[in-house]
């Protein structure tokens, strides 16, 4: 038998996949895994065939369809004031997934720290050390998950030369707001640092709050590669669609990984997609949208013995359960989805220590029956 030493020991199969194989073998409302049970615009589909009859089936250019790239641009322009040059500046990825893991390939070199705000999405961590980087983990505050920036400063070194960030935040919720953009230019700019701003959830911000993009403040566009995702914003996560904007510079470096991690993204996908951005269609709905949901599930919890912490962007509701039990959330998780029908995420596995608070997150990008039909069984939780 052969046998080989894992690049990647400490990986599993992701709890996203382990939960929502579980939601499905017992028959759970599924508010785990982070994906609309709704459908898209029926348009956008008829878009895909339309540019699928009209020939578009072959490869698209390296860098992604130009009139993509273009719209996006625009996009940028228009809710940012940052001009990215569509054709050196702009590239279209399987996801933001890939963007992340490009971004960071491009840049991380055998040795170099990157810091990682915690908890974080699952793929930053694989990325950094596949790439000879090491993670350095900072916590976010609890229960507010705000960037602590002594603590960053703190675990600033002489090797250290990506910072992580991700707004609107998975699981949290929370936003970057206006005083941490003055913290976090002043430490980038000091220590030279690169960063990595995971913004899938863009789109996705509530209260009249204003999205705090890299892109929106000149000292830190000049260091970013900022990452999107076209499956959140179009409720097609299932095409993988996503893109990063940076400097010529950090572009030029991203597209020779690009070119070798997928070369180009599936061709009807990215026209369709223009077809809608090219008219802003569907950005403008989707935070009232999304912020209807979250008011909804929060008001069908009310009287449970769930808290809700505060979620300001993003699909997710995090829900402190310490009224029920003082279980792990792992388990947790597990026996609310057995015994009472509702799989959800334990938070534990968004830290590298698995050491978390009793809190849990709820996708609420579902039907409004869907969330009551979960609330109904979650509001019936008594304490054990
Ligand atoms: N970053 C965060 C914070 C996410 O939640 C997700 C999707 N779950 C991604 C990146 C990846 O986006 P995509 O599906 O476009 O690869």
């Amino acid at each position: 038998m052969i046998s080989l030493d894992s690049k990647l020991p400490a990986v599993g199969t992701t709890i996203f996949t382990v939960m929502s194989k579980l939601a499905a073998e017992v028959g759970a409302i599924n508010l785990s895994q982070g994906f609309p049970d709704f459908e898209c615009d029926p348009a956008l589909i008829d878009a895909v065939a339309t540019h699928m009859r009209a020939g578009s089936n072959q490869y698209a250019p390296m860098p992604g369809v130009l009139r993509l790239r273009e719209a996006i641009a625009a996009k940028y322009a228009h809710d940012h004031r940052r001009r990215y040059d569509p054709e050196t500046e702009v590239t279209i990825t399987s996801g933001g997934t890939e963007a992340i893991f490009d971004a960071i390939a491009a840049t991380v070199r055998h040795g170099d720290e990157v810091i990682v705000l915690e908890p974080c999405y699952d793929s930053y961590v694989p990325s950094i050390v596949l790439s000879g980087g090491t993670p350095v983990f900072v916590r976010l505050t609890y229960p507010d998950y705000a960037i602590d920036w002594d603590a960053v400063r703190a675990a600033i070194t002489p090797r250290t030369r990506v910072l992580m960030l991700n707004t609107p935040h998975n699981p949290a919720g929370a936003v970057l707001g206006r005083d941490d953009i003055g913290e976090l230019t002043a430490i980038v700019e000091r220590h030279n640092l690169l960063i990595v701003s995971d913004e899938v959830y863009e789109h996705i911000i509530f209260d009249g709050l204003q999205h705090e993009s890299m892109a929106r403040h000149e000292p830190l566009a000049g260091r970013s590669f900022v990452v999107g995702s076209f499956g959140k914003t179009y409720h097609t996560t299932g095409w993988k669609v996503g893109y990063a904007v940076a400097p010529a510079a950090l572009t030029t470096e991203f597209r020779k990984v690009h070119q070798f991690v997928t070369f180009s993204t599936s061709t009807p996908f990215q026209h369709a997609i223009a077809d809608f951005l090219e008219r802003r269609r569907g950005l403008a709905e989707l935070s009232p949208f999304f912020q209807a949901k979250r008011d909804l599930f929060l008001s069908l919890m009310a009287g449970s013995r769930f808290a809700p912490l505060p979620c300001r962007g993003s699909y997710f509701q995090l829900m402190d359960y310490a009224a029920i039990t003082d279980e792990a959330d792992a388990a947790f998780a597990i026996r609310l989805t057995r015994a009472h029908g509702v799989a959800s995420i334990p938070t534990s596995s968004f830290l590298h220590d698995g050491v978390a608070p009793t809190v849990l997150r709820f996708c609420f990008a579902k039907k409004d029956d869907t969330l009551r039909a979960a609330a109904e069984r979650l509001r019936t939780i008594e304490a054990s």
